[in-house]
């Protein structure tokens, strides 16, 4: 590496290379034949100290292909664990490396990770390689969810590799850089727990906290604040997922992290119409991560994280399962308050009374009932526009609109306070689904990528309530069948 080509900005430190050798496995890199950048993320590269410019010009794309490593780069593929649709099992990066950790001109830690990038000694039978339509749709869908607020891993890139991977068809190959506060899962410390000593348990413990709750290390008993921790930043993130209708889709416990980012948008999708049921992921055929079900398994995955942790809970092993047995009972009136907090806001309320939760329900009850899109029921009731849908023509949705103009009153706000907590919490778009195959199919069969850009420009800010956001929000034609959707494999 040359002095000239870290004009880039490259800063890097290995941080995760520290932890015992148990944790991951040292990677050489995998050159691909002919890397070609075709999506760039700018305003993130600022963020991180990068410079965009610098990082596009010839030599520099090669980084982000894992065809060469920048200064300070210790690639890596990490060794995790999981529940996969509920069964146990050894999984690891298959076909990532983390190339090391930015640090930002703030002083903040971001994973640098390619995803797409080879083989690793946890790729089992798969090739480890990553085909161009997932990956941009990995990076449309989180930088759209990054948009509405909601905590995610981010997107900086993706460059073409040049070299075909084979699926049901011949596809294009592409890496991703994905952005991370970290990479470390839940499954993370499933491995630690079934794999480790408890000395590496409490290493990993250790680093985690240091990472992302250094409030805790000084409590009287750090880990089960930090298990306390984890569970309220994972019950906020899922409450966050109810309030826009996103379906993550494949919430095993590897893809649940420790720092309360979204991560790993393999099979997600938005819901249009409003059914708790909704199901978008193909191999998910019971159900197991429905948009009504996600709550609950964000409560399940948790658990597994407690588990995981009871000999750092006490010596004792069975009072160790009674505290994580207690903490664990505490999840579900936890996200409860973080999701009633938030349908307030969608609805414009500024202070509780006891009976919200029934107007919440009985809204939610109609929506169900009368199939209304989720989130242009919610734009319209902030824009107070009701048209285009036979809930707003029912006496029911008419009596529930009194109700609830009788409430907004009680509160004595003025109406546009009321409207402007309403039009932050209530997206005015989303990523449909029928947009973001439009986009994809442009840039996969015709490299073209002004479909998707136009789509990000305007999922951009969400919140924004414009006139070009309009056309937006027109819901699919009505097909024969569900919409569906497939791991990224
Ligand atoms: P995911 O569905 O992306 O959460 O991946 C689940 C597991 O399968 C992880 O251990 C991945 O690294 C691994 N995996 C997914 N796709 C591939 C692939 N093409 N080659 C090797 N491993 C993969
Ligand atoms: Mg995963």
């Amino acid at each position: 590496m040359t002095k000239n080509q870290n004009k880039a900005g490259w800063h890097l430190q290995n941080s995760y290379a520290e932890l015992p050798a148990l944790f991951y496995s040292k990677m050489k890199l995998h050159p691909v034949s002919s890397p070609k950048l075709v999506k760039f993320n700018e305003s993130l590269a600022k963020t991180l100290g990068l410079n965009a410019q610098a990082l596009k010009e010839e030599g520099q794309i090669d980084i982000l292909a894992g065809s060469q490593a920048p200064q300070h780069a210790e690639p890596l593929a990490q060794a995790y664990a999981g529940h996969q649709f509920g069964h146990f099992t050894m999984l690891g990066d298959g076909r990532a490396l983390l190339i090391g950790e930015q640090i930002t001109p703030d002083g903040d830690r971001f994973d640098v990770q390619l995803k797409g990038s080879g083989r690793t000694p946890y790729s089992r039978g798969g090739d480890g390689r990553a085909a161009l339509g997932p990956m941009l749709r990995e990076y449309m869908i989180s930088e759209a969810m990054h948009a509405l607020n909601i905590p995610t891993t981010r997107s900086l890139a993706v460059v073409t590799t040049g070299e075909p991977v084979f699926r049901e068809t011949e596809l294009e190959g592409a890496i991703l850089t994905r952005i991370a506060a970290s990479h470390l899962r839940v499954g993370t410390f499933q491995f630690a727990a079934q794999w480790g000593t408890i000395e590496e348990l409490r290493t990993l413990a250790d680093y985690a906290i240091e990472r992302h709750y250094p409030e805790v290390a000084s409590h009287e008993s750090p880990y089960l604040s930090f298990l306390q921790e984890v569970m309220k930043r994972q019950a906020s993130l899922i409450a966050k997922w109810q309030l826009v209708g996103f379906i993550h889709g494949v919430m095993n416990t590897d893809n649940m992290t420790i720092s309360g980012e979204t991560i790993d948008y393999g099979p997600c999708a938005f819901m249009d119409t409003y059914d708790p049921d909704t199901v978008f992921s193909s191999i998910d055929v019971n159900g197991r991560y429905a948009y009504g079900n996600q709550p609950y398994i964000g409560g399940w995955n948790l658990a597994r994280l407690a588990e995981s942790l009871i000999p750092l809970l006490d010596e004792n092993e069975e009072k160790g399962l009674g505290i994580a047995q207690d903490t664990m009972s505490d999840y579900f009136e936890i996200f409860q308050g973080y999701w009633l907090s938030g349908m307030r806001s969608k609805l414009g309320l500024l202070d509780q009374e006891e009976g919200d939760s029934l107007l919440v329900d009985s809204l939610l009850d109609l929506m169900r009932k009368n199939e209304a899109d989720f989130t242009n029921t919610f734009r319209a009731l902030t824009i107070e526009k009701f048209e285009g849908m036979p809930l707003f023509e029912t006496d029911q949705f008419k009596h529930w609109h009194e109700k609830w103009q009788e409430r907004l009153t009680r509160q004595s706000r003025t109406q546009d306070e009321v409207f402007q907590l309403m039009k932050k919490h209530n997206p005015a778009i989303i990523p449909r689904n029928h947009r973001v195959e439009a986009a994809l199919e442009a840039a996969v069969e015709q490299a073209d990528y002004s479909v998707m850009e136009n789509l990000l420009a305007a999922l951009s800010n969400p919140y924004a309530y414009t006139k070009e956001q309009d056309d937006y929000c027109t819901l699919p034609p009505s097909t024969d069948g569900p919409y569906r959707t497939f791991c990224g494999t």
